[in-house]
């Protein structure tokens, strides 16, 4: 008798008609036949619902409690089972917040891992943000400056608006400050210490630092003078601050990496990354119409026409060429039909904006909401771009200035939407954002987590989520899934991507 197989006897689930059955651990068995033969009967709810319930019985009763009372299948006899896994080929996703990052919970692993060890740029320009602290400083300020250069330690008072320069400067001089300068109008620089930078004097200037950052909340200003260079300021924050745009952040906390949370979607486009609005080429398509003959080609029927006769009387007026056509309209004029020309009144000119609120006004009749839908479409959200999270998110990097470089360089990075630099200098950012990662091929991810070089010493939860990350990663592109992105729609996927995807899942 062989004992290496799974042994059924006497099965009658739905409408199996008394089958016995051996299949042997194992070999890959493929169960065919036409529809209604009982295939999805056999696998699914015999073979399967027996493992699972096997499975189940050997948890405690009161871990059981939990679980779903599965049935014993209609059978006689079923032997040398093993816990089994099912994974069907229905893809039931239909929401645009489910994507590949979601579906692999690659995406649950990366927004903790982003809030645990992610580097803070500051959007502005780029600069790597930390908190300070006296040690630090010190640090930076001995291994920056060549040994005894002259340093001053200084923090700002603001002048409160009730009290005047000296009243302030009085009250500092009482507690032993003696060097104070205007910083600005309302702003005092005050001197907390005079000192050689050097090792010999590394207590001293952390304490001075210390005392600094206390009486400046948080600030210190450095100045140094270099029989070389002159003088240079640098500054400091205790905060997560950049000092020169002056941009306040805060601290991360994984939710805010998920466009699935309140907290990280994009209040805009409430995570979806694309918002739907009137589309105005298609309120336009035939630019070489004039206004006269209907360029706008909602104005062209018959229940609108008179915001056709508003538009060519108020154009005349305002000088804008009503027989030219579309496409060699200024550009400025174009935007008066659009948005209007801003002014109040009876005769003034709203722009096809404002028709186009009216009508939503409108959208509980039918007709509007047919009329409305025949020009809107869906575009990349302005305040995200597409990115689905909160721009805050967008500032936290993972990786190294060589990471950047090579997945990068072809892939066109994700530029901040409120920063300052050029592309080619967020190219110097060292490692990837998040959404930098969302729209990499998952092989790409793969090789960037098998090289990314973490900031030591990692603790346990850090090495446990890396692990995570790298093995759902090697799987993905063992099933030879890695040509697809993290950001890829579940709903776009074939039902093969989404069985080899679930078995990631299953398996994970
Ligand atoms: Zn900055
Ligand atoms: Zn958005």
């Amino acid at each position: 008798m062989n004992d290496n197989c799974i042994r059924i006897r006497g099965a009658r689930q739905n409408n199996l008609k008394n089958l016995d059955l051996d299949i042997e651990h194992g070999t890959l068995t493929v169960i065919t036949g036409v529809s209604g033969s009982g295939k999805s009967s056999l696998a699914f709810d015999t073979i399967y619902s027996e493992g699972q319930r096997r499975y189940v019985e050997t948890f405690s009763p009161y871990a059981r409690q939990f679980l779903d009372r599965m049935d014993r299948p209609a059978a006689e006899r079923i032997e040398g089972i093993p816990p089994a896994i099912a994974i069907d080929q229905t893809n039931p996703v239909r929401t645009s917040r489910s994507t590949v990052g979601t579906m692999t919970e690659l995406n649950d692993h990366l927004k903790l891992l982003y809030a645990r060890v992610a580097r803070l740029h500051c959007h502005g320009c780029g600069t790597h943000v930390r908190r300070d602290n006296p040690e630090s400083i010190a640090t930076t300020l001995l291994s920056e400056n060549a040994d005894e250069t002259r340093g001053v330690i200084a923090f700002r008072v603001p002048v409160p608006d009730n009290f005047s320069v000296e009243e302030v400067t009085t009250l500092l001089e009482r507690q032993g400050y003696t060097r104070i300068s205007q910083a600005d109008d309302s702003v005092l620089e005050v001197v907390q210490a005079r000192l050689r930078l050097g090792t010999r004097n590394r207590a001293r200037l952390v304490e001075a630092l210390e005392a600094a950052l206390k009486r400046g909340r948080g600030m210190v200003h450095v100045r140094i003078t270099d029989e070389r260079d002159g003088e240079r300021h640098q500054s400091f924050s205790s905060a997560l601050h950049c000092p020169s745009c002056d941009f306040d952040f805060h601290d991360p906390i994984p939710n805010l990496f998920s466009f699935n949370s309140p907290v990280g979607a994009c209040p805009e486009c409430r995570g979806f990354g694309r918002t739907m609005g009137i589309d105005y080429r298609l309120v336009v398509p035939d630019p070489s119409l004039t206004l006269e003959q209907g360029a706008v080609k909602p104005f062209r029927t018959d229940s609108y026409k008179g915001w056709q006769r508003a538009l060519v009387r108020r154009a005349e007026a305002a000088n804008i060429p009503t027989n030219t056509p579309w496409e060699r309209l200024k550009e400025k004029d174009r935007q008066w039909v659009i948005e209007g020309d801003g002014k109040k009144g009876r005769d003034s000119w709203h722009g096809v904006i404002r028709f186009f609120a009216w009508l939503e006004s409108k959208a509980y009749r039918m007709h509007v909401r047919v009329m409305l839908s025949r020009y809107r479409s869906y575009e990349v959200c302005r305040s995200c771009d597409g990115a689905r999270l909160v721009r805050d998110a967008l500032n936290w990097r993972l990786g190294s200035a060589a990471d950047t470089r090579q997945f990068l360089q072809d892939a066109a990075p994700f530029v901040h939407p409120d920063a300052r630099m050029s592309s080619d200098d967020q190219l110097k950012l060292a490692g990837l954002g998040i959404f930098d990662l969302m729209q990499l091929p998952l092989d790409q991810v793969h090789a960037f987590f098998k090289q990314i070089v973490l900031p030591a010493p990692l603790d346990e939860a850090t090495e446990i989520l890396l692990g995570e990350i790298r093995a759902r990663l090697d799987y993905l592109n063992e099933v030879g899934l890695g040509y697809l992105t993290l950001d890829r729609q579940s709903r776009t996927l074939s039902g093969g991507e989404v069985q080899r995807i679930n078995l990631t899942t299953a398996l994970g």
